[in-house]
């Protein structure tokens, strides 16, 4: 087995070699420690009958230890600097494809289906972009492709928000987004110190396992998540007035959205903060003839 690439060493050789600078604009914050690597993919359970999909292979320096845990990588990189990078330091490994995509316009189903016929499950696994952490989620999700979870290196802030409870501060509607479709469990918290360059925030490792059902069975999802978001426009106002405020005609059926709550047993005076999926998925229901 070849030395790994993420020790400090050998990733400033890399770089050193191909005369490469980091973009801060594509969020090229580069692993430099195996071990927190060894543990991303034992969280993510790899065997060699799972698939990987990765996205922003950097270097390759997850992509390594993906490409010995996994059966096979599929690896999306935006950057096209780090095409002739990546062919020379996974040259070892004969399962890895690149694909020079940007991950948010990227097909993921037939790429999916071409690659990973013969794997019984596909984990994605990255250490994200930051800038682009949330619409990366949510796209793996919303495109409701055939993976049975997500294992992601992410800002700690964003993870305490997805994994965050009702009536915490921290909850919102991202972590209602994310736990109608997944489970979501915090893995580890990591230092900055693993990284290079550091980044400017603390970061955490979480594990997304998808449900087989959503979380909460609606009549509408389209309908529900616009509910939740506007329960949440402004987080110190009670849910009746957000919605009276946010919902197309809402003042004009501030009664029926006052029946509608009290259909659900929510109190009106209750803020957005304090409900819980089941809560917003029942409210949905009721509000929808009112707002179809
Ligand atoms: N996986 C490497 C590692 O852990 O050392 C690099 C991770 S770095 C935090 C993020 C990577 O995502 C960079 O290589 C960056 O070029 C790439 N990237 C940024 N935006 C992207 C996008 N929209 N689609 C695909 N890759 C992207």
């Amino acid at each position: 087995m070849q030395r790994d690439i993420a020790t400090p060493i050998r990733t400033k050789e890399i770089l050193n070699k191909y005369g490469f600078s980091f973009k801060k604009s594509l969020g090229q914050n580069f692993l430099i420690d195996s071990n927190i690597l060894k543990k991303i993919t034992e969280a993510a359970g790899l065997t060699k009958e799972i698939g990987a999909i990765e996205i922003g292979p950097g270097i390759g320096a997850l992509t390594e230890h993906l490409a010995r845990t996994s059966g096979k990588v599929a690896a999306f990189e935006i950057d096209n600097r780090l095409l002739p990078i990546l062919k020379d330091t996974l040259s070892p490994y004969s399962n890895v494809t690149i694909y020079h995509q940007d991950i948010l316009k990227a097909d993921l189903k037939p790429i999916i289906a071409d690659q990973f016929q013969d794997m019984k499950d596909i984990m994605v696994v990255a250490n994200l972009p930051y800038y682009v952490t949330t619409p990366i989620i949510m796209k793996l999700l919303e495109d409701h492709l055939p993976i049975k979870g997500i294992v992601v290196m992410l800002q700690k802030e964003v993870a305490d928000r997805i994994a965050a409870n009702p009536g915490t501060k921290n909850y919102g509607s991202l972590s209602i987004a994310i736990q109608f479709y997944t489970v979501p469990e915090t893995v580890m918290i990591v230092p900055k110190t693993v990284f290079m360059p550091q980044p400017n925030v603390d970061s955490a490792v979480i594990r997304l396992t998808k449900r087989e059902q959503p979380a909460v069975h609606v009549k509408d999802e389209h309908f529900f998540f616009e509910i939740v978001r506007k329960s949440f426009a402004q987080r110190r106002k009670t849910i009746l007035n957000n919605l009276v405020n946010g919902l197309d005609k809402g003042r004009e059926r501030k009664d029926e959205i006052i029946v509608a709550l009290e259909e659900c047993d929510i109190d009106p005076a209750r803020r957005g903060e304090t409900l819980t999926i089941q809560e917003f998925g029942k409210l949905s229901d009721t509000l929808l003839p009112l707002f179809q």
